[in-house]
């Protein structure tokens, strides 16, 4: 995949990108996010795909489109179902993480401590997404120090395929929102596990301690079984009610019927539940298109998911 990719044409990789991404520029991508919460009552968390940034006006760029992007939640009226603002500590750094800890990222911590002050200004909550291993300790790190700071807003993800997550789990900020995640890098195995049964019964379990040590929880998955399973078995475990949590998939992921009866509260025992999607957006399709082209070579094991939801759009089902 890793030889292959670069040799398969744009226009290719824009076509299995597009149900993926909302559009090439945030008024797309809010667009789609007010369309999900008017039409189906669906929350949304927006994504900027900026990563592996090329220089440091491109940084600078990428942060001023996260400012805007808070701008945009904030003008939706209601605080409780306004979008989210998903982020990517690489979006402002030239420089790739080596994971020996400590700020090798000179310029995400300045820029995501800007974003930060704009969001809890502005009633706009926060989640830094995590990337590959390298940036664990500093995205904890940084989330540490920003709840230190009662920036109460930030949430966090923890990817349950590491085998750190779980002491990672009990030295949580109180009160911290965390997205639970299987994670989409690929990790060696002397660091994650492979068995994905076994990265999602860790999701199972992650969220029941989390819950029970009263964070709120994000379960994001599009595995429908294991999404029944956390609301009819975890949720009722820990005790937990309806604004203890809530379900998160990704946008064009194929999930329609399913999210509708989340939200209609078919499923689970507690009633309607609260579904957010994360609607990625660019600000050109050629950061688009090298976004997929490197989550295909990281995960190859998506490609099938991805052809084959490509075909059920194209035969119109
Ligand atoms: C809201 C959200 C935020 C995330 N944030 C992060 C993050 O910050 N860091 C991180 O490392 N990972 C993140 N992830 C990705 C996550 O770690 C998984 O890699 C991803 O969700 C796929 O795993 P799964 O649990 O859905 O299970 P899978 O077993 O991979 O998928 C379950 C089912 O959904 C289908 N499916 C999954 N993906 C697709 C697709 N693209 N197209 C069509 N069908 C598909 C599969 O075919 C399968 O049937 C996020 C995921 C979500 C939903």
């Amino acid at each position: 995949m890793r030889r292959l990719m670069p040799l398969v044409p744009k226009s290719m990789v824009k076509l299995f990108a597009k149900p993926y991404v909302a559009g090439d520029t945030l008024e797309k991508g809010i667009e789609a996010a007010r369309t999900l919460l008017e039409e189906r009552g669906i929350l949304t968390s927006l994504d900027l795909l900026a990563e592996e940034t090329r220089s440091s006006g491109e940084a600078e760029q990428f942060l001023q489109v996260y400012h805007r992007m808070v701008d945009a939640c904030a003008a939706f009226p209601d605080p409780a179902t306004r979008p989210t603002v998903s982020i990517k500590p690489s979006s402002f750094t030239t420089q790739p993480m080596n994971g020996t800890g400590g700020h090798q990222a000179p310029g995400s911590d300045r820029a995501i401590r800007e974003i930060a002050e704009h969001a809890r200004e502005k009633d706009v909550r926060l989640t830094i997404d995590m990337e590959d291993r390298h940036w664990t300790d500093w995205t904890l790190e940084i989330i540490r120090a920003l709840h230190r700071d009662r920036f109460t807003g930030v949430g966090a993800v923890l990817q349950t395929r590491l085998q750190r997550t779980e002491s990672d789990l009990r030295n949580l900020p109180e009160a911290l929102r965390v997205r639970i995640v299987i994670g989409i890098y690929r990790e060696p195995a002397e660091v994650a596990i492979s068995d994905k049964k076994e990265m999602k019964e860790r999701m199972l379990r992650g969220a029941e301690y989390l819950l029970k040590k009263g964070h709120f929880v994000e379960f994001a998955t599009h595995d429908e079984e294991y999404v029944r399973r956390f609301l009819e078995e975890v949720v009722p475990a820990a005790g937990a009610g309806g604004d203890r949590y809530e379900v998160q998939m990704i946008y064009g992921v194929p999930r329609k019927k399913f999210q509708d009866l989340l939200v209609a509260g078919k499923i689970g025992t507690q009633g309607a539940v609260r579904v957010r999607v994360y609607v990625p957006f660019a600000t050109s399709w050629d950061h688009a298109i090298a976004y997929c082209r490197r989550r295909l070579i990281e995960n190859p094991s998506m490609a099938s998911a991805v052809a084959k939801n490509l075909g059920r759009i194209l035969l119109g089902r």
